[in-house]
């Protein structure tokens, strides 16, 4: 809810837990809202801001990356502080944390794995999407995972953009990377990959895959990678209500199963209607078993896969599960388990007065960055809206008390310094930045920042 001209409200104190799109769209919007005075406190859990723009887009999509820009304008506003290295639910409780604020948003994204419930699923050589995506972004939590990329063939499960990106990251030649923000230790270990052949593998057929054409143009469009489908992958004999997104798959696919291949360093196999039925292996993965399946019209219209007799077993050494994200519980806050998302009407959290969420926390893992300001939008004007019909309870502890009792933090400016340092050693190397990926590095880096100012 936007105030009337001129009409003043009291201040606001909000901490947002998150530093993501939702968080950043969500503390910019309350920053501008005219006739509030608001103050943001940002806590997140790594030493570094921007979530999965830092961590989740991959890195040969700086474009999409420079949305960090808006953010950076946020961050510059009177009444913005962020603290990083603060883990909420762990380093401060929930109960504290709203008590220190007229209102918490929580905007923590959804990082972990959906499970794919098949036999061999952790095996050695298995391994979710989530973790090859962190690892070559160079998150913290992923920095020190290894990937076996001496196989000849990896297979990708999942038919969304992050099996795209995932299987692009596979295929694209390493000069291609050098360019980028792909941590150091991603861009050694793909240079040496074996890896030739990616398979993706999608449960139901081309007019319903989750990826847009965009995504597959891209990949189609890589140098030195072939895509190949084989004609009969491409064939569509459901009809699907998906709409224009899924009659530009089809097309896209079925103009792809028509191109020769050329022979490229490495391709990239689209398979249609076949699941994941076991992953093979004694000690680790050697191999995949798959269903072929058929498209069964449910009774709510959905077209679902139902497996058939038909199996297929597929020799490889590297099981990438790229299925979808849940979020996970913070303790303290009410949680929808089957959703994977707190549990939230419009936003406001169920059953706690002055408690918000945004983003994938809110409503599951999908949509692009741009979904989030409107996600934050509809949150932030739940808030406002309590906010001026007086519903939000006043603090009873000063937050200057609970920020004095944090342990090591990372201020705006020591992200400030953590960014200069990498974007000069980019510099050197024509890359946007080059990361530090563990997370003391991260903290040495911001402390000498705050031992400097101290010191100046
Ligand atoms: P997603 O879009 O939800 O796709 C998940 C895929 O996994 C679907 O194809 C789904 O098939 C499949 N799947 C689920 N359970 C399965 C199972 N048991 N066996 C086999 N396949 C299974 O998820 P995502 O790719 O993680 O992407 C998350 C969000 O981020 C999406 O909104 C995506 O568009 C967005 N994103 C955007 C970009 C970009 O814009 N460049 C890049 C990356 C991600 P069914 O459809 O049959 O369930």
């Amino acid at each position: 809810m936007t105030s009337g001209p001129g009409r003043q409200t009291s201040p606001l104190h909000v901490a947002i837990v998150g530093s993501g799109p939702a968080a950043f769209y969500a503390a910019g919007q309350l920053l501008a809202e005219p006739g509030v005075s608001a103050t943001i406190d940002m806590f997140e859990r790594l030493p570094t801001p921007w979530g999965l723009v830092r961590s989740g887009v991959a890195p040969d999509h700086p474009r999409i990356k420079s949305v960090s820009r808006v953010f950076e304008q946020t961050a510059a506003r009177p009444g913005f502080r962020f603290h990083g290295n603060v883990e909420i639910g762990i380093d401060v409780s929930a109960e504290r944390l709203a008590a220190a604020y007229h209102a918490v948003i929580y905007a923590v994204g959804a990082a972990a794995d959906r499970p794919l419930e098949v036999p061999g699923e952790h095996l050695p050589g298995s391994h979710p999407a989530a973790e090859f995506v962190g690892w070559y972004n160079g998150h913290p939590d992923h920095a020190e995972r290894s990937f076996d990329l001496s196989h000849r063939r990896a297979v990708v499960i999942g038919n969304g953009n992050v099996a795209l990106d995932v299987a692009r990251m596979l295929a694209v030649a390493p000069k291609q990377l050098a360019v980028t923000d792909t941590a150091d230790h991603a861009l050694v270990a793909l240079h040496e990959s074996a890896i030739e052949e990616i398979v993706v593998l999608g449960r139901r057929g081309p007019a319903q895959a989750a990826f847009t054409a965009a995504e597959l143009s891209e990949l189609a469009a890589c140098p030195d990678v072939d895509v190949v489908i084989h004609p009969a992958d491409a064939a569509v004999d459901q009809p699907s209500g998906d709409g224009a997104g899924a009659r530009a798959n089809v097309e896209l696919v079925q103009e792809l199963a028509l191109r020769p291949p050329t022979g490229a360093r490495r391709r990239v196999v689209l398979r249609f209607l076949a699941s994941p039925q076991a992953i093979l292996g004694e000690n680790r993965v050697d191999g995949l078993r798959i269903a072929h399946n058929r498209l069964v019209r449910s009774r709510s219209g959905a077209l679902t896969a139902h497996e058939t007799a038909r199996t297929e077993d597929l020799e490889t050494g590297l099981v990438l599960r790229s299925i979808g994200y849940r979020g996970t519980p913070i303790p303290g806050v009410p949680f929808d388990v089957a959703r994977g998302t707190i549990a939230n009407d419009g936003g406001r959290v169920r059953g706690v007065v002055g408690a918000y969420t945004a983003g994938w926390i809110k409503r599951g893992a999908s949509g692009i960055i741009g979904t989030n300001k409107r996600c934050a939008r509809e949150t932030v004007a739940a808030l406002l809206e309590d906010h001026a019909a007086g519903c939000l309870a006043q603090p009873s502890v000063d937050p200057a008390e609970l920020l004095a009792a944090l342990g090591e933090t990372v201020d705006y400016d020591g992200w400030l310094a953590i960014d200069e340092h990498e974007r000069a050693r980019g510099r050197q190397q024509g890359r946007p930045r080059v990361k530090l990926v563990r997370r003391r590095d991260l903290l040495d880096r911001a402390r000498r920042c705050n031992e400097g100012r101290s010191a100046a």
